[in-house]
């Protein structure tokens, strides 16, 4: 079992990845407010964050530097998942620090492979190929 932060903003994808997080035995907490997600990582201590790139207020980008810029958090693993899936746009979010790149709307197989290689301390298994 591993604890899983959320970052997203949308209710169904919140309700979508806690549901298949849950069922693969994991503890999944989402946060909706970008805002509050810094704090609410460093109180969680997850083994993995889970970000939208697509969030008001503190971008899912600018909230990968946060994490990684942090002490308490400089090494936990971060997948993104977006709707934006221009190449220049995952090269900006694997430079921030993002080990794991997953476009929606995602395939559930490869969103639980990538959670399972980024806990593993794998680096990505299947790269998007879009
Ligand atoms: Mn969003």
């Amino acid at each position: 079992m591993a604890r899983i932060l959320i970052v997203e903003d949308n209710a169904l994808n919140i309700k979508l990845f806690c549901d298949l997080l849950a069922a693969h035995g994991h503890e999944p907490e989402a946060v909706t407010d970008s805002r509050n997600a810094l704090e609410a990582a460093r109180a969680f201590s997850p083994d993995l964050v889970i970000t939208d790139i697509q969030l008001p207020h503190v971008s899912g980008l600018e909230l990968i530097r946060l994490i990684r810029d942090d002490e308490k958090l400089a090494d936990v693993p971060i997948m993104a998942v977006t709707a934006y899936s221009a190449h220049g746009d995952e090269e900006r979010i694997r430079s921030a620090g993002a080990q794991a790149y997953v476009s929606k709307p995602i395939s559930v197989a490869r969103f639980v492979q990538e959670v399972d290689a980024l806990l593993a301390g794998d680096q990505e298994v299947v790269p998007e190929e879009n």
